[in-house]
């Protein structure tokens, strides 16, 4: 685990058989109010809070967001929730209302895919209920850990994609819908759409981006202007 940016910890995803999504925490230390976002696949429930607590006290970690629910982000969120209690657990509210309702369609994108991870790893079904505790809408500021980030609704990889971002430091959390390598999520899964990441994609495009914290692969320190345009030029003649 490394910081990233001022007030931006990052645990690097370990892929397995399926892969594990990259965790952030965020918030100044000082405050003693941090986030944790996107806890990851399961079974790295472990390995994520053994990485933050070589840098900071994981009672500090007062809420898990999720920038989204499929599996390999929230697959471990219940080993976490074991190991913190006290937390809280932000969604937006699409996903978040599925969640509590027990839906488990998004966590797994597609049946055979339900069917496969269910046998792989022991999971029942019902695995995936939980209770949010805050329901996220596009526009949000939200003030916490002595950081500001704005909350963005970007559906296309999934239909309550979330991204966090930093506008007074260019910092960009934007799940699965655009990687640091000209990639961008799928758009095959169940609650994707094609047309809606085209816009979502349009609106990041939009912002000024200097550091892009994607939940797999690279990330950027340094985003070249005109990254986000670039990529969605790359990918529009397929959305
Ligand atoms: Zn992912
Ligand atoms: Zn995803």
């Amino acid at each position: 685990m490394k910081q990233v940016a001022e007030g931006v910890l990052f645990i690097p995803g370990r892929d397995d058989l399926i892969p594990d999504s990259h965790t952030y925490i965020i918030g100044d230390p000082l405050s003693g109010d941090l986030s944790m976002i996107d806890p990851g696949l399961m079974g790295k429930g472990r390995y994520k809070l053994e990485s933050v607590k070589k840098l900071v006290d994981t009672s500090r970690i007062k809420r898990v967001i999720m920038t989204h629910t499929h599996l390999d982000h929230i697959g471990c969120l219940s080993e976490i929730l074991e190991q913190l209690p006290w937390a809280e657990l932000w969604v937006h509210r699409i996903e978040g209302e599925a969640l509590e309702q027990g839906d488990e369609r998004t966590v797994y994108g597609m049946e055979m895919f339900k069917n496969m991870c269910q046998a792989q790893y022991g999971i029942k079904s019902g695995a995936f209920r939980f209770n949010v505790d805050r329901k996220l809408e596009e526009g949000e500021r939200l003030k916490i850990g002595a950081m500001e980030w704005d909350v963005m609704h970007i559906p296309g990889h999934s239909s309550g994609s979330i991204a966090l971002y930093k506008s007074d430091s260019g910092i960009l959390i934007p799940g699965d819908v655009v990687y640091a390598d000209y990639a961008i999520g799928r758009f095959d899964l169940y609650g994707a759409d094609g047309d809606a990441l085209k816009g979502s994609l349009k609106r990041l495009a939009g912002l000024d981006v200097k550091i892009l914290l994607p939940g797999h692969n690279e990330i950027a320190h340094d985003l070249p202007p005109g990254y986000i345009s670039e990529t969605l030029r790359q990918w529009e003649p397929y959305l």
